[in-house]
């Protein structure tokens, strides 16, 4: 009947290159998963369509299709609707052309099972209308970040006012207690239509057959301990991480031509082995003017060599995740740089505009730390490359993973909340040549290197959960 026999897989990722970038790794270890290859569909928003996202698309193997939803008027949302709501907005208003899409998917595909991301969990009732078989949650964060949210609509019950002014911090079993101006951002302020929109996400999670988390056990083993315990009406939840951003050559790539090696990596091959604080705050993130200035100025007392991707300030460029969907910085970044700064680092430092290959820089020897804006994407990959970090906190749940990285498991150091260029030089040295708590992050970040690696051979723990929950999929469970 021209349905394909190879099991299928359709994913919404919800706007963003932090969604887009886990998802396709999930589809690629699905498609040489023992199985005997699962394809997917990765399915985008039209909002997303910018030229970082596009190429990525491109570069995917063949396995891998992609798809864009037509777009979805948002124009009645308030101009200052958080980043959260919009995506949420976007999908739940999608439900109806995703229904269709999944629908005639279905007709050429043996279609197996639906996944969606964090913000997308509304689409499980297209997945539903369209008679797709299993539904999954892939939570492209930390299994701390899980807790909460799966928490949250208890939360919302039984704690009144804002986290913020709570005395103590919050615990949840098995999760390093959270003080509350560092919960999750858009829990920050209940009046907020992004707040009852996760309250909201969080009942839905419980909606899938299975959640697959981007996480593994020994960075956060107390919350993995805490969620492998089977709950009533909380689907089974599968560690299934790191999952990053991975370059093999494929040669079912032909669309592309091979990407020219970028020159930042040309200077990192002329630096010495673990040398070079690599400075980046992800696919979104932007200082205000006066932290930029304040972070060049401490690069440069650090005496460290620095590779810095730098975007135009978020006080010029509108908010701190202005660039969230197209990653493009506005206006050159560089004009708002110290007076000097440039000139007098140019023999330590190099400044990227707007995107590096993080992944590649990480890997490279020369990259001895990473002051990063802990998006999780960020932190898996430091980890699987044994970088330590420094934690520069932004937004999203990147101060709840600042703090279960500092006070947790201890992989890295926080710039403390008052940024003056002293302290961000001190902590800056401390994570490449400290002795004290700086040689411990290092040691442990070593450690959690071999225990990620370990988790993705084949037998480990990550591997063998995907395997589990694939066998289900098509069928084979005993
Ligand atoms: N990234 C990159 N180059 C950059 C900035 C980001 O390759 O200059 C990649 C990074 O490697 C990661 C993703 O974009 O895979 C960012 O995800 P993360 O969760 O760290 O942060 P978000 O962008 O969601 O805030």
């Amino acid at each position: 009947n021209g349905v394909a026999a190879r099991p299928h897989v359709a994913m919404l990722v919800t706007p963003g290159m932090g969604h887009l970038i886990p998802l396709a790794e999930l589809a690629k270890r699905l498609a040489r998963a023992r199985h005997g290859g699962v394809t997917s569909t990765l399915i985008t928003f039209a909002s997303t369509a910018s030229p970082t996202q596009r190429e990525f698309l491109a570069s995917l193997p063949s396995a891998i299709e992609s798809v864009s939803l037509p777009p979805v008027d948002l124009s009645d949302l308030p101009s200052d609707a958080a980043i959260e709501t919009r995506m949420s907005e976007e999908c739940a208003r999608s439900t109806p052309s995703l229904t269709a899409l999944l629908s005639r998917l279905a007709t050429t595909r043996r279609l197996v099972a639906f996944v969606a991301d964090l913000f997308g969990a509304d689409a499980f009732d297209a997945a539903r209308d369209a008679g797709v078989a299993r539904r999954c949650l892939f939570f492209p964060t930390n299994l701390h970040a899980l807790t909460l949210l799966l928490h949250l609509p208890d939360l919302d019950a039984t704690i009144p006012g804002e986290f913020r002014d709570l005395a103590e911090p919050v615990a949840l079993p098995g999760c390093v207690p959270i003080p509350g101006k560092d919960i999750l951002a858009p829990l920050q302020d209940k009046s907020k239509a992004c707040y009852r929109w996760m309250v909201h996400h969080g009942e839905k999670y419980c909606d899938a057959e299975t959640i697959l988390v981007n996480s593994f056990d020994a960075v956060e083993p107390d919350a993995a301990a805490a969620l492998r315990h089977p709950k009533p009406g909380r689907p089974p939840v599968f560690p299934i991480g790191p999952l990053i951003q991975t370059h093999e050559e494929d040669a079912s790539v032909t669309t592309m031509p091979p990407s020219p090696r970028a020159a930042c990596m040309d200077w990192l091959d002329r630096q010495p082995e673990k040398s070079v604080v690599f400075v980046s705050f992800g696919s979104g993130g932007a200082l205000p003017t006066e932290h930029m200035r304040e972070l060049a100025l401490g690069l440069e007392m650090s005496g460290q060599r620095f590779l810095w991707v730098v975007r135009s300030p978020s006080d010029e460029d509108g908010e701190v995740n202005a660039n969230y969907y197209d990653a493009e910085t506005k206006k050159n970044p560089f004009g708002y740089l110290p007076e000097g700064f440039v000139e007098r680092t140019k023999e330590v430092g190099l400044l990227v505009p707007s995107w590096a290959p993080q992944t590649k820089v990480l890997a490279h020897k020369a990259t001895g730390g990473f002051l990063t804006h802990c998006g999780w994407n960020s932190v898996l990959e430091s980890l699987v490359h044994g970088v330590p970090m420094v934690a520069w906190p932004l937004y999203a749940e990147q101060r709840q993973n600042a703090v279960m990285l500092t006070e947790g498991v201890g992989a890295a150091i926080r710039v403390p909340e008052a940024k003056g260029k002293e302290k961000i030089a001190v902590v800056v040295r401390e994570v490449m040549v400290g002795e004290g708590r700086g040689a411990a992050v290092r040691d442990k970040v070593a450690e959690l290197q071999k225990k990620a690696l370990a988790g993705l051979r084949d037998g480990g723990a990550a591997t063998s959960a995907l395997d589990e929950v694939v066998a289900k999929w098509i069928g084979e469970e005993k």
